[in-house]
């Protein structure tokens, strides 16, 4: 293998790259753009493109993209190469400025939810000088914020920068009323843990379900599944190691500090986990990992599945998003402290997160919610759809002495003073390993481990970087300015621990009581599905926050909401359309040919002798039979419904109907087919069944 330390950033325009390819005056102003946000003049912008264009040229770039992640989750490129016209016949290459800083990208067909009627089509990308660009294959991609001509949003990125900016901004208002004058800005840091399955390419193109959902609409259970736990941490098989190290390789050029790689519960579930870094450009490079993820696969005769739950009766994957707050003087906010002074400062972000989840847990579970991961949430594997916070019993015990005045007790026992008495050692260890919990302290950072495999982790980071920030404005507006700091600190933790501590839980979410005790006790949400989530989204409450922090405007709200449900109801309809065309063109004719075998055999059998006994044939044809029939009736119903439904009236009602008609009309179909298969011979069955899926790539 190549040197990693010369591989890695190598396709990057990163700040080593701009010093040595840019003037010197010209670096600085980009520099003080990039930190401080400054307007980048076009005489500057020039220079860098040209700089740019040279540099990604050389690394083989012909075209240059701007680089966005419109809506619908995915990242968007429109390629334009770099040639232009030269007098003699011949081209140049050029790239100017203006088209390095904005971009109008024929943009009528992304989904804006209203906010951009077609005639109006043109949105504009502008780049983000704060996300390195970088040269993927032959194209220089540069990272955009998508907006349409009246400035609104379009994309994901731009509330993601609000968000950090709305963070950034009450952070340093309670910074300072701990006296720290010399932090300039604080910033939210992610690390986000991928999981994905791998699987073969010539079995992949099988399936149309893969092909076109991403998940297997159909299958019965292998005789083996995950019982045996026998691949969690197992060795990694020559043809994965393989594909990882390419794998890595990729992801080392363009910058992305990937470090920890294993096998995950399920047969053929992997996960990686970069470094943890600064939460727009996580972002980025998560969309990165799953770009990569994909192409690298290809080239090894394997598929990357993303989804959220491609098999059932086998783990789904997820995310988990892993989130501090750092000061630029290099402090972790979320890190227990050594002097009394400290220890306040870190209970109070610590209760700024737990009141954030707890009054908008609506939001949190929300920003996760797609078709996809409502498969996921829920099931055993996963995180339960109520949100909650484990934070472990040490630091529990320490909130309740503070909440009830009353002594800690550790080793010995404690009288706690915010701002007097130093809080004990916090160990590591009895933080973490609660698996079962969706939103879990673990040491230093919270794990938020909802988000679905396939999303953007940007959601997910908007709201939890608005909901804190909005706390913590309401904590500063409350301290500022009183003479007794300490006194005011520390009632305000205390009220906050009282109000907020139902949100709070240690133990196991899988657990069904749980359920009963967080609804019916605690009056937690459980909002089960996309279409039970969204409504929130739009509610007075959290619309007054999102617009008082100026991370949305009203409109933006609006049209997501839209744009969210619509895509429930699309990837829904999809998956309906995709099972009755299977059900069609390959389950009935497949089981009918084998009918037709096992007939012949008999009449065969008979005809050479006539008392042989032709019982298990007859049995079989006629258990086969009575399932043609069913699996014929039920896609022909879940035919009607799927025009049925049509009929809403509006989006809120017609994704209801998805989830409460068509969802369940597919899982009967279902049923029956994977019955058929069960006692099917192998060599009719037209697609592969999932221990061929599962366990063939090794
Ligand atoms: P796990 O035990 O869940 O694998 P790790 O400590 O290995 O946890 O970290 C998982 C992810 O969390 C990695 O991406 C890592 O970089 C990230 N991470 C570690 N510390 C922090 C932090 N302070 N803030 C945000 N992310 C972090
Ligand atoms: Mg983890």
């Amino acid at each position: 293998m190549t040197n990693l330390t010369e591989i890695f950033g190598s396709h990057v325009f990163n700040d080593s790259v701009m010093r040595t390819h840019l003037p010197k005056e010209i670096y600085k102003q980009l520099k003080k753009t990039i930190d401080e946000g400054t307007e980048l003049n076009i005489e500057v912008a020039n220079v860098v493109a040209t700089a740019m264009k040279d540099w990604a040229t050389s690394l083989g770039a012909t075209h240059y993209t701007h680089w966005f992640q419109p809506m619908t989750g995915i990242t968007a490129e429109k390629h334009d190469s770099f040639i232009s016209p030269a007098s003699n016949g011949k081209v140049l290459l050029e790239f100017s400025g203006k088209e390095l800083v904005k971009g109008e990208p024929d943009a009528s067909s992304f989904p804006s939810g209203g906010l951009r009627t077609t005639f109006e089509a043109r949105g504009y990308t502008a780049w983000d000088p704060t996300s390195y660009a970088f040269v993927k294959g032959t194209t220089l991609c540069i990272p955009t914020a998508f907006c349409s001509y009246d400035g609104k949003a379009l994309d994901k990125r731009t509330p993601l920068l609000r968000s950090m900016e709305a963070l950034n901004r009450q952070a340093l208002r309670i910074l300072r009323l701990f006296g720290q004058n010399d932090v300039k800005c604080v910033k939210a840091y992610v690390g986000a843990e991928q999981e994905y399955f791998l699987i073969d390419e010539n079995m992949y193109k099988k399936r149309k379900d893969l092909k076109f959902t991403g998940r297997t609409l159909f299958g019965a259970k292998s005789p083996k599944g995950q019982e045996l736990d026998d691949h969690y941490f197992r060795s990694i098989k020559p043809r994965v190691a393989a594909f990882m190290k390419d794998l890595n390789e990729e992801l080392w050029k363009l910058g992305v500090l990937a470090k920890t790689e294993h096998n995950e519960v399920a047969p053929s579930q992997h996960e990686i986990a970069p470094l943890f870094t600064v939460v727009n450009i996580a972002t980025d490079h998560n969309q990165i990992i799953m770009e990569i993820l994909q192409h690298v696969a290809q080239r090894h005769g394997l598929v990357c599945l993303l989804h959220e739950k491609p098999f059932s009766a086998v783990n789904g994957s997820g995310k988990h998003n892993n989130w501090s707050l750092h000061t630029d003087t290099g402090v972790n906010l979320l890190m227990p402290g050594d002097t009394p002074y400290e220890n306040a400062q870190f209970l109070l972000f610590l209760c700024a997160v737990i009141q954030a989840v707890d009054e908008y847990q609506d939001l949190i579970r929300l920003s996760v919610a797609t078709a996809g991961n409502d498969h996921r949430l829920g099931e055993n594997e996963a995180p339960p759809a109520i949100v909650s916070i484990f934070l472990g019993d040490e630091l529990t015990a320490i909130l309740d002495a503070i909440e009830n005045d009353t002594p800690y007790t550790h080793h010995e026992k404690t009288q706690l003073r915010l701002g007097v008495d130093v809080l004990p050692p916090l160990p590591r260890d009895t933080t973490d390993r609660n698996r079962t919990s969706p939103f879990a302290f673990t040491g230093n950072k919270f794990e938020f481990r909802m988000v679905g495999s396939s999303d953007s982790i940007a959601c997910a980071n908007i709201m939890l970087n608005t909901a804190v920030a909005e706390i913590l404005s309401r904590y500063a507006d409350r301290l500022e300015g009183k003479s007794d700091f300490n006194n005011e600190l520390h009632n305000l933790i205390r009220d906050t621990i009282k109000a907020h501590k139902r949100v709070i839980f240690n133990g196991n979410g899988y657990d069904e009581t749980w359920v009963e005790e967080a609804t019916k006790v605690r009056g937690l949400l459980n909002l089960k599905t996309t279409p039970d989530c969204l409504p929130y989204l739009i509610s007075e409450k959290n619309v007054s926050m999102l617009t008082r922090q100026k991370v949305y405007t009203k409109e933006e709200l609006y049209s997501r909401y839209e744009i969210l449900l619509e895509n429930y109801c699309k990837t829904t309809n999809i998956e309906a359309l995709t099972m009755i065309d299977m059900s069609r063109k390959e389950i009935l004719p497949a089981v009918t040919s084998y009918i037709k075998e096992l007939a012949s055999t008999a009449a065969a059998k008979k005809a050479f002798c006539e008392s042989i006994s032709c019982s298990y044939e007859e049995k079989l044809v006629k258990h086969l039979s009575a399932l043609v029939e069913i699996i014929d009736m039920r896609t022909n119903e879940l035919e009607n419904i799927l025009i049925n439904v049509k009929e809403s009236s509006n989006i809120s009602e017609l994704s209801c109907a998805f989830r409460d008609k068509v969802l369940p009309a597919m899982q009967a179909l279902r049923i029956v087919a994977d019955d058929a298969e069960s006692i099917t011979a192998e060599k009719f069955w037209p697609y592969p069944t999932y221990g061929d899926l599962l366990f063939s790539v090794i």
